[in-house]
């Protein structure tokens, strides 16, 4: 390939709002076949809202909400965004917190008005001897598999050793995804969602998509090692992404795109940056990259 016919790819790549670190890397794009999708953020808009809160009897919504908003105020995670923000909007100031830990891929705990409170999901309350078939907790079992069931992610609440609530947040699917989906796939590409969400919910989202293959509940450290074990089975493979925890699954990724609304994390680990964090930006890069190399040869 020639070094000018390339750096025309990148220039017309700049006016459909794509950001190409180096020439070179049109021409690794040009043999992908696997196209890997983070949910959270690539797939959904990322903007999540608390949209439901189901107490275990004997509990009221407004300790439940006092305590998990205050621990998720001290967090950054778009979920804990969306519960601090929906609990402050039911239950005014929140109480400070004590102890505050944040355990990347499973929640967040602490010390809230003299209780030690865990919000996260089931498996980090595990770690802490806490189960949903506990009496108390018999109904929120259900509630969330009802919640994961249409696509919502559900995070658990405990304080003092017992299951309390279960809280549904709600996120959007991006208005373009689907369509990105679907021209990704007529240009001979397959689509795979990771995410470390549930497998219920992660299904439901790939379903609203055009997505069949889903690899859910992957711990933020283990993504990189997804896009691996794809390349060792003889897949090229392009990454999009958005988060601190995809970085280096975009670094590995033959290709990596980060959505330009991400991290700054996730933007220097990649080769390309989709500045409006529009999928259909993704299509572009590669149906761009394939047209420049095509006039080069
Ligand atoms: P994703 O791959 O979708 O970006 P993460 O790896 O950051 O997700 O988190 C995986 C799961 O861990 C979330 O779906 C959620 O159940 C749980 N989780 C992570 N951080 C928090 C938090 N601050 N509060 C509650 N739950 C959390
Ligand atoms: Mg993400």
């Amino acid at each position: 390939a020639t070094p000018t016919a390339l750096l025309v790819g990148t220039g017309r790549g700049a006016q459909l709002g794509i950001i190409i670190k180096g020439p070179e890397v049109l021409e690794s794009t040009r043999r992908v076949d696997t196209v890997v999708l983070d949910k959270t953020g690539t797939v959904t808009a990322g903007r999540m809202s608390l949209v439901a809160v189901h107490t275990a009897s004997g509990v009221d919504e407004e300790s439940v909400l006092r305590l998990a908003g205050a621990l998720e105020h001290a967090s950054e995670h778009p979920i804990a965004k969306a519960i601090a923000v929906g609990a402050a909007e039911r239950v005014g100031e929140l109480p400070s917190v004590e102890d505050f830990q944040n355990l990347e891929g499973l929640g967040v705990q602490g010390v809230v008005d003299g209780h030690a409170v865990i919000v996260g999901r089931e498996r980090l309350l595990a770690e802490w001897g806490v189960h949903l078939d506990g009496s108390l907790a018999s109904s929120l079992a259900e509630a969330k598999q009802t919640a994961e069931q249409q696509g919502r992610t559900a995070v658990l609440v405990a304080w003092d050793g017992e299951a309390r609530a279960v809280l549904v947040v709600a996120d959007t699917v991006k208005p373009t995804s689907a369509e990105a989906i679907r021209q990704l796939r007529a240009l001979g590409l397959t689509p795979v969602l990771l995410t470390g969400d549930n497998e219920a919910a992660a299904r439901a989202v790939a379903a609203e998509v055009g997505i069949d293959e889903v690899i859910a509940e992957v711990m933020p450290a283990d993504k990189v090692d997804v896009v691996a074990r794809l390349q060792a089975e003889g897949k090229v493979v392009a990454m999009v992404g958005d988060g601190v925890n995809d970085a280096a699954a975009l670094a590995k990724a033959d290709l990596g795109l980060a959505m330009g609304t991400g991290t700054d994390a996730a933007i220097e680990a990649s080769d390309l940056t989709l500045v409006r964090g529009d999928l259909l930006a993704a299509v572009d890069a590669i149906r761009l990259s394939r047209r420049t190399l095509a006039t080069i040869k």
